[in-house]
């Protein structure tokens, strides 16, 4: 399958290409040039499938023309290593889990996939290490570090800024050891990407290492996100409730909403789309005026929807040929102030028994708002609340378990190599390695 740029002006792409790459040279997205149609008799027996066997089925409809089947199975299975269940909120209402992996966020899912394909593109060219730079201000540098850990013919590179993330967030990657090295620099998060562009562009260093990115529009990172909602319908099938449902999605970026919208594509059975979003309101104000403002992001308690300028955008658009009426009439938005979320994680907490995270509040809210007669909710619980213990606790006004995994990151030996904003420290520590 070739891969298209949203910009329309670079070649087209291998899936190679595209994953190593993860920006078209024009600046623009990759998008497969068919998204391919599941048969029906996949959609009347999926209800009985593992999350696994139904991942796959929609893996090699993206992917099956370009990874050898034993291959694509194995990676797929590897992957998913920890299950997605559908969990009872209300009566109408239920929660698609997605923070059973190891950092406890939806993020997992595309990570550990993408670090397994470019582990195999990699063993395939037969090619010397390829070193991936991520700059992260918490949570991509979590779930890329330990996406990737233990993969071979990688190393990962976490970039950090020194005191701005939670001791939480700092232990999911400075305690791994093996192909992970976290180097924490002295600023702030904008630096560390500008040290990260910095080192994409230098020839001499570009010479000495292979460098690559693992950024979230990566079609690698962004395309397995539709795993779960195929599964997630089939869980809701399995309950005899999945005749009108509505899948409600917290968006900052919008590439994992933008994987449902493929999804449904495909033939995967959702009446519509529900996005949720923070303060940062700038698909919301898309849907009702048909004019797409970005502006700079405001800071709020749901801090991964903390975009201005959501990248994934240009995905939805070019996936309804820029119609705002197709994409208004399959999406429908939500806005939610912090004290509106906050509202929402106490109010659910008490009334159900459910403890929401920040983002997840955003969905379920929706739901609650915006479900129409006759109609089921799925909202993506897109994070662990533990994530985010003293937001939570600050709200509930209890303390908030933290599962053992995270426990387990907390007790680990921190290690990581300082490192100051200047591009030539970077640099020179770079060409030692
Ligand atoms: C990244 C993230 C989001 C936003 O997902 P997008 O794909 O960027 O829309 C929502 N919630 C959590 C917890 C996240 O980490």
């Amino acid at each position: 399958m070739k891969y298209y740029s949203t910009n329309g002006k670079a070649d087209r792409a291998t899936l190679h290409e595209a994953v190593v790459k993860g920006l078209a040279g024009d600046k623009g997205l990759f998008m497969p040039e068919t998204i391919k149609r599941l048969p029906d008799s996949f959609f009347e027996e999926i209800q009985d499938l593992s999350f696994q066997e139904v991942a796959y089925r929609v893996a090699d409809a993206f992917f099956g023309e370009d990874v050898p089947a034993d291959t694509l199975k194995q990676i797929v299975y590897d992957t998913l290593s920890f299950d997605c269940p559908v969990v009872k909120v209300t009566d109408n209402i239920y929660s698609l889990e997605l923070f059973h992996g190891p950092t406890l966020a939806f993020k997992d899912v595309g990570a550990r996939f993408m670090a397994r394909l470019l582990g195999y593109f990699i063993q395939q060219e037969g090619c010397k290490q390829v070193n991936v730079l991520v700059a992260t201000s918490g949570d991509t540098g979590s779930a890329v570090a330990n996406g990737f850990l233990g993969v071979e013919g990688i190393h990962v590179y976490v970039l950090y800024p020194k005191g701005k993330v939670s001791a939480i967030q700092e232990c999911q990657f400075t305690t791994l050891g093996q192909n992970i090295t976290a180097l924490e620099v002295d600023g702030v998060f904008d630096d560390c990407q500008a040290l990260v562009k910095s080192a994409f562009m230098d020839d001499e260093l570009n010479r000495h290492m292979k460098l690559t990115s693992a950024n979230s529009i990566n079609v690698a990172r962004f395309l397995p996100q539709a795993f779960y909602y195929f599964y997630a319908y089939a869980q809701m099938k399995k309950l005899g409730k999945a005749g009108r449902l509505v899948v409600c999605v917290p968006s900052g970026n919008f590439g994992n909403i933008t994987a449902g919208l493929f999804g449904k594509v495909m033939g995967l059975p959702v009446k519509r789309f529900i996005a949720a979003n923070n303060a940062n309101d700038i698909f919301y104000n898309y849907l009702q005026t048909g004019e797409y403002h970005p502006r700079a992001s405001i800071q709020t308690i749901a801090n991964a929807m903390d975009v201005g300028d959501p990248s994934n955008f240009a995905r939805i658009y070019d996936l309804y040929k820029g119609s705002h009426a197709a994409i208004a009439a399959e999406i429908s938005g939500a806005t939610y102030s912090d004290a509106q979320i906050a509202e929402t994680v106490k109010a659910c907490y008490e009334q159900n028994g459910y403890l929401l995270d920040p983002h997840g509040a955003c969905g379920f809210r929706a739901l609650s708002e915006g479900l129409r007669e006759g109609e089921t909710g799925v909202f993506l619980e897109t994070a662990h609340p533990a994530k985010f213990k003293s937001t939570v606790e600050n709200i509930i006004g209890c303390p908030v378990d933290v599962p053992a995994k995270l426990e387990a990151f907390m007790k680990g030996e921190k290690k990581s190599v300082p490192m100051s904003r200047n591009f030539e420290d970077f640099k020179a520590f770079l060409m030692r390695e």
